[in-house]
């Protein structure tokens, strides 16, 4: 069978020659055994602002499997590995994804192989634990899955983008026209055979980790925006409590008036309006996020534009 690795790459000019160097190894030694008939690894520079695409074409002269894909400017992490995938579209048998730091165990990619062998199109790459990573990672990604799960969005808890799809996932992956990508969820819901194989997290090789808090946030924002309608529900929820409120406040004030004594009607009336003020514009907020997508999916601009291929 033939192997395609999409490896996306940003700034990633210190970790990439021992990248190659591990992965030629092993795949020589697949193919020697005939675990492989033969593979091509796909580095996709995501407009690196380092020598990063310079290495890449070096590598052409150290491994006879190394191809290179030049993103004219950063789209990030997920759209520089779907214009991976894209590529190798019709090429291969299947193909992994998997990051360029070496964090992910690229001895497990035979465990993988075999469960495509046994018709499995959809392989998950799930860490063992989060030992190497910072206290701060850990607490924000179990933080993350929690969230995705209450929100609705079916994920596998610990599966990164380190994975195998077989020809006929990428296929049907491929028809998928949205703009917003959240791999993870859409992979998930293509309803394959799929399987799960446990590795151990390695250390970042070198170089620092380039998903800063704020791409962090963008991606958790738009996983739950790409999958789940919970908020919008929330917003209804939301809407009848006030209601509920306003009607409580409404016999309060009658009461009052009835009484005589409307001035203190005042006090409850513009805590009301505070409250109903503040209450919309988080609800617009939320809405407008919606909005935004709908806003990218009709500009329908193409995901990456290649600026050229080796
Ligand atoms: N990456 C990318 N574009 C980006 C950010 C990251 O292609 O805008 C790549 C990066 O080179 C690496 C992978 O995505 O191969 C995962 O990034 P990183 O290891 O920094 O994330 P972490 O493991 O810290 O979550
Ligand atoms: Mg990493």
């Amino acid at each position: 069978m033939i192997l395609n690795i999409v490896i996306p790459c940003y700034n990633e000019e210190a970790v990439l020659p021992e990248t190659n160097r591990q992965l030629t190894e092993l795949i020589g030694e697949w193919i020697s055994r005939d675990v492989l008939n033969d593979c091509r690894i796909v580095y996709v520079d995501d407009g690196s602002k380092d020598r990063t695409w310079e290495i890449i074409e070096g590598l052409q002269q150290e491994s006879p499997y190394a191809h290179g894909l030049k993103l004219a400017h950063n789209v990030g992490h997920q759209h520089a590995l779907w214009a991976g995938l894209m590529n190798s579209v019709g090429k291969c048998d299947a193909v992994v994804s998997i990051d360029a730091d070496l964090q992910h165990d690229i001895h497990a990619i035979e465990e993988m192989v075999d469960a495509y062998k046994d018709g499995c199109e959809v392989v998950y790459g799930v860490r063992n634990d989060r030992a190497t990573d910072s206290a701060f990672k850990k607490k924000t990604a179990l933080g993350f899955y929690r969230l995705m799960g209450k929100m609705g969005v079916d994920l596998i808890p610990n599966h990164a983008d380190f994975r195998l799809l077989g020809s006929k996932a990428l296929e049907a992956l491929s028809q998928y026209p949205e703009r917003n990508l959240f791999l993870r969820g859409m992979v998930r819901s293509l309803g394959f055979k799929e399987k799960i194989v446990h590795f151990e997290c390695h250390d970042r090789f070198a170089g620092e980790s380039k998903y800063t808090l704020r791409k962090m946030f963008n991606f958790a924002v738009d996983g739950i925006t790409s999958f789940s309608v919970q908020p919008l529900r929330i917003i209804s929820l939301i809407g009848l409590v006030c209601v509920g409120i306003s009607i409580v406040e409404m016999i309060y004030i009658l009461v009052a008036y009835f009484r005589g004594d409307v001035i203190r009607g005042w006090a409850s009336l513009l805590f009301s309006v505070w409250f109903l003020g503040g209450l919309l514009l988080f609800s617009m907020g939320v809405v407008g996020e919606y909005i935004g997508k709908i806003y990218k999916e009709v500009k329908r601009r193409p995901r990456f534009i290649v600026e050229k291929e080796v």
